[in-house]
């Protein structure tokens, strides 16, 4: 793999959930941990894989140069309007971060407003090497249980937490959001504990969703079964956002 060419999986145009205004998402592929619930599965390996959908075969990954990409980014600038742009998304797009600041680095440069999807279980040098041209972050909030975070994630929660205070600092941090499964995040256990975290940065509003199955065909493409979480309806999402806003913390209901 190229270190200077930034492996995505997809870029959606007109994307409403992924920072400000109305942006273009791009999707890295390869990502730290493994979330059983994860719904981008051809974006946890950092391999190009085959895949078959609809007996057609593809490939999920393909190598951009900054050229490359920000010619295809800029295609949509007329879209984004004032306050949209472009947000990294993944997997997890700081874990190619050489390759990433050489795209950011051309767009700071075109006054895009850039935004960046993260689950923040990197070293910290690659959250430095690009934070500088980042002007907005989301952060998930996942499980905040040590052992849950290594055994059944492959993360490290103290990376996480060191992660989260520097971006804190930085006054880029500008949203968390927390996928919401009853078997691991929406434990009872977990929520106290996220409680406890988000009341540290109470200024930070959270956005809370239920996992979803909409990955299940990415999944079958790659010859894989998704694992199956127990369904969460609305209001058991209504009724914890209830309990944050008691706690000070500005939290709503999203489906994504
Ligand atoms: S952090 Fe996101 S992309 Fe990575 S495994 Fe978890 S849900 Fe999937």
């Amino acid at each position: 793999m190229n270190r200077r060419s930034l492996v995505v999986t997809n870029i959606q145009r007109m994307c409403f959930h992924d920072g400000p205004g109305i942006r273009t998402t791009v999707f890295t592929k390869g990502c730290s941990v493994h979330c059983p619930w994860c719904s981008n599965p051809e974006n946890i390996s950092f391999e190009p894989e085959i895949y078959e959908k609809d007996g057609i075969q593809g490939i999920y990954g393909r190598e951009y140069t900054a050229a490359e990409l920000e010619y295809i980014l800029l295609k949509d600038r007329d879209f984004w309007g004032e306050d949209g742009g472009v947000t990294f998304s993944g997997g997890e797009a700081l874990m190619q971060a050489e390759a990433l600041a050489d795209i950011l680095i051309r767009l700071k440069e075109l006054r895009v407003h850039i935004a960046l999807e993260t689950a923040l279980f990197v070293q910290g040098e690659n959250l430095q090497r690009v934070l500088p041209y980042i002007d907005y972050v989301i952060a998930d909030v996942k499980t905040l249980e040590s052992h849950v975070c290594k055994e059944i994630m492959g993360g490290d929660l103290a990376t996480y937490l060191d992660n989260i205070q520097k971006l804190y600092t930085s006054g880029k941090l500008r949203l968390f959001r927390l996928p919401c499964c009853e078997e691991y995040t929406f434990t009872n256990n977990n929520r106290q504990l996220v409680n406890e975290f988000l009341c540290q940065y109470q200024d930070i509003p959270v956005q809370v969703f239920a996992i979803h199955k909409l990955g299940e065909k990415k999944y079958q493409s790659l010859g894989k079964t998704m694992w199956k979480a127990k369904e969460l309806d609305r209001q058991s999402l209504e009724d914890y956002c209830e309990e944050l806003r008691r706690h000070g913390i500005r939290a709503e209901v999203i489906q994504i």
